[in-house]
């Protein structure tokens, strides 16, 4: 028997692939992890931030399209950026004809005669290299500092190699007012039609659902002979032959008293946000954007998104709503402050960005999650691949983002519980 510790999207979509073999335990009572939505007064919120299907991996993205069935849709990205009072559109590159015409001229003068040859070794060195120092200053490294809350000169190039590099027409085109559009990969994404992105979590849960022990808090992980021996909470103990965890490596290792000594020092070294986001929901309309992205210092998001763009069933009729992203590394003087204070800042950025009224707010929560986003510093590569071996060397296995450590998305951390699934004898999902 297989054990899996959790039930996210990576539990559940190797629960799948393992078939009658296998058991999930969650925490919660019911299958969400990340890819939560909050539903609530009628609104639908995907409270970790904005959720978006697609991939690279085009068998991944028709496997999980199949799985969602009926309910699902594909949407067009509308995402803008607020930069001086004003709205340029994503990514920035793409939209440089709406700056004032020194920022113009410094943007476009940064990108075409560049000194930075490189090679990078940073963010930073790469922002520079790539994009020239005028985007690179006003848009790229301001807005990376704030997501990551962590200089993007001690940021390693495993982040830059996801930013795709704009062809040079483009940014030309851009410039001078012609149409374009970046990222194109991720220009036209697939959405559950309803119940927010845990409408995902959920098909996959429909599919394995007698293997899924709601509920089950995992308060102990331990080697007995040959099996292991997980217990929860409430005093429940379960025995398997293997153990996969898809809880946070740095929370896995507080349950498991005979961890190998050297595991507490490499997770250590492996640094992270969290998120102390804020829902709200007001009476209004809502328009097609779907995120703005805020490289302002001033303003205390790095980012909003709007559910009511991925679903019109994510609002109620006659009302909008957002989501405020706010990362903060665990031990910071921003994680500690209040949920209050925090409300307050959003709420003064988003009346900054003019995106409603205060007397028209019907709907207000600040929901935190401690595991955000793992931060790619310069050892980055190193930390993880130490903090890997040595699970893999006492034989549990590790699967999905805050287990393995990585900055994957849903689609990889399906198509990574699929291969772990094969590699475990699974039968393939059916
Ligand atoms: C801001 C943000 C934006 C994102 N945007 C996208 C996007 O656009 N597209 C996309 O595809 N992906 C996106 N992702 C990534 C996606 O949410 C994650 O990759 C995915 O949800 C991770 O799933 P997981 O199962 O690996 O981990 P988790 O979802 O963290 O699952 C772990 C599970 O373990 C459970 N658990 C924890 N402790 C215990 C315990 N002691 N006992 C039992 N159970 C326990 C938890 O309750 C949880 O259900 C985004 C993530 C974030 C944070």
């Amino acid at each position: 028997m297989i054990g899996i510790l959790g039930g996210g999207i990576s539990g559940l979509a190797l629960a799948v692939e393992l078939g009658a073999r296998c058991e999930v335990l969650e925490k919660s009572n019911r299958c969400a992890g990340l890819c939560e939505t909050v539903a609530e007064d009628g609104f639908l919120f995907d409270a970790t931030g904005p959720h978006i299907l697609f991939s690279k991996d085009k068998e991944t993205l028709a496997y999980i399209v199949e799985v969602l069935g009926e309910n699902v849709h594909q949407k067009k990205r509308q995402n803008r950026i607020w930069f001086k009072d004003r709205y340029v559109k994503y990514p920035f590159e793409n939209g440089l004809h709406v700056l004032d015409k020194q920022d113009l001229y410094e943007c476009l003068l940064g990108y075409l005669k560049n000194p930075h040859e490189g090679p990078p070794q940073n963010l930073a060195e790469w922002a520079y290299c790539i994009f020239g120092e005028g985007i690179a200053d006003k848009y790229l490294l301001p807005y990376n500092h704030k997501i990551w809350k962590w200089d993007p000169k001690l940021t390693s190039l495993d982040w830059a190699a996801r930013i795709p590099r704009p062809p040079m027409e483009d940014v030309l085109k851009s410039a001078i007012g012609i149409e374009t559009e970046g990222y194109l990969h991720q220009l036209h994404f697939y959405y559950p039609k309803r119940g927010g992105i845990e409408a995902l979590v959920k098909a996959f849960a429909d599919r394995c659902q007698e293997r899924v022990q709601l509920g089950f808090e995992v308060a102990e992980v331990a080697k007995e002979g040959q099996l292991w021996r997980v217990t929860s909470k409430a005093g429940d103990v379960r025995r398997y032959a293997t153990l996969v965890s898809t809880l946070p490596s740095h929370e896995l290792a507080k349950i498991w008293p005979d961890r190998p000594q050297d595991l507490d020092a490499a997770l250590g070294r492996l640094r992270y946000n969290g998120l102390a986001n804020v829902l709200l929901g007001w009476r209004g309309s809502r328009d097609d954007t779907t995120a703005i992205y805020v490289p302002d210092p001033d303003v205390i998001f790095h980012r909003v998104s709007f559910p009511g763009s991925f679903s019109e069933h994510c609002v109620p009729p006659g009302h909008a709503a957002l989501v405020a992203e706010v990362t903060a590394a665990p031990d910071s003087e921003l994680w500690a402050r209040s949920d209050d204070a925090i409300r307050e800042d959003v709420l003064a950025g988003v009346e900054k960005l003019g995106l409603l009224r205060r007397e028209d707010l019907v709907y207000q929560k600040v929901i935190r999650y401690p595991y955000g986003y793992p931060i790619s510093d310069l050892d980055y590569a190193t930390n993880v691949a130490e903090m890997r071996e040595i699970v893999a060397g006492t034989g549990l296995h590790l699967l999905g983002r805050f287990a393995e450590f990585d900055y994957i998305n849903a689609d990889v951390c399906i198509a990574r519980a699929r291969a772990l699934g094969q590699r475990l004898g699974g039968q393939g999902a059916p």
